[in-house]
């Protein structure tokens, strides 16, 4: 429900332009294809994306001789649930970690702004819902602010928050982060990195570094790596993605802000363009609003 509420602005901009652009037509002919090829990438799909979808339908048209427009809907939404499978799951288990992995490490990476601290909030919360045992790490030793948030966060849920002074090395908060966390027996150890994008070669070595002192400890930790990205800079969101995959091995994604705007098309081209799933959407301000991505829900919210 809160799906439907959070993509509402998306869809809402996606059909009332598609809308138009089908007025008095009941084919799908070039100009359809044309006008909704316009349409999938103002709604922050990619072009790369967009290509793949339109040239999908084309095959479709060639095939079947005719498509009428009525039926553009639902095949649109194939099409689209087609890509996201590619690289999504429709069974991510809520707030769930794999057996054998205790404790189970997440390095968080993003630029700030984000929501990085809000949704490491958030999935504290869930996680301590579900009766697991969470503990933060508060790597982002450059901004006060940033570690003042994550404490916030951690009395608010009531998990433990490691942190050091501000401009700490973040890989001496990691260690001490996961090894309190194998100390305490936790289940989840969140880590927050510093999202400075400054220049790829430093985020790269802060990266590598990070992961290095914490495989000390557990030697294949962190076992996800968690790139947070808000949906609504849609091309920006992008650009960040290109630059995190570049510096680190990021294995999941958690697209945020969903809620409030028309860019929700930004999901398909993310996760079509770089091979990652995506993990959990944020689409509001509440705990419950940051949930795990299903590609079938998604795609029903987005496309009726
Ligand atoms: P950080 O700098 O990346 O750690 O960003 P914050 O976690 O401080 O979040 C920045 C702002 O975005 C805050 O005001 C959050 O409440 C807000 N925010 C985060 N996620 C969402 C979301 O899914 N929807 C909405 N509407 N706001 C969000």
């Amino acid at each position: 429900e809160s799906l439907d509420k959070g993509l509402e602005k998306s869809k809402e901009s996606f059909f009332g332009k598609l809308g138009k652009a089908l007025v008095g037509k009941s084919t799908v002919d070039d100009e359809v294809l044309d006008n909704l090829e316009e349409i999938l990438v103002s709604s922050d799909v990619g072009v790369t994306t967009t290509l793949k979808i339109i040239e999908r339908i084309q095959q479709r048209v060639a095939r079947d001789k005719y498509l009428g427009t009525s039926e553009l809907d639902r095949i649109l939404k194939e099409e689209v649930a087609g890509l996201l499978s590619e690289n999504n799951t429709d069974n991510i288990e809520e707030f769930e970690t794999p057996a054998g992995k205790k404790p189970y490490v997440i390095m968080v990476v993003g630029v700030n702004g984000v929501g990085k601290t809000t949704t490491i909030g958030k999935l504290s919360a869930q996680f301590t819902k579900k009766g697991k045992k969470v503990l933060l790490g508060a790597a982002d030793t450059f901004r006060a602010a940033a570690v003042d948030q994550l404490k916030l966060w951690g009395e608010r849920v009531g998990v433990p928050v490691i942190a050091k002074g501000m401009n700490t090395d973040p890989s001496a908060v990691a260690y001490d982060a996961v090894q309190a966390g194998v100390d305490q027996n936790v289940d989840v150890i969140i880590i927050d990195t510093a999202g400075r994008l400054h220049t790829k070669v430093n985020l790269m070595a802060e990266l590598t570094k990070i992961k290095r002192v914490m495989q000390k400890v557990i030697p294949d930790a962190p076992h996800e790596v968690l790139l947070v990205l808000d949906g609504s800079t849609g091309q920006n969101a992008m650009i960040q993605a290109r630059e995190f995959t570049k510096a680190t091995e990021v294995t999941a994604l958690a697209i945020t802000k969903l809620d409030g705007t028309a860019k929700g098309g930004v999901v398909i081209g993310i996760s079509d363009e770089f091979k990652i799933p995506v993990k959990y959407i944020g689409v509001g301000e509440k705990v419950g609003d940051l949930q795990t991505f299903n590609r079938t829900e998604f795609v029903d919210s987005l496309f009726r």
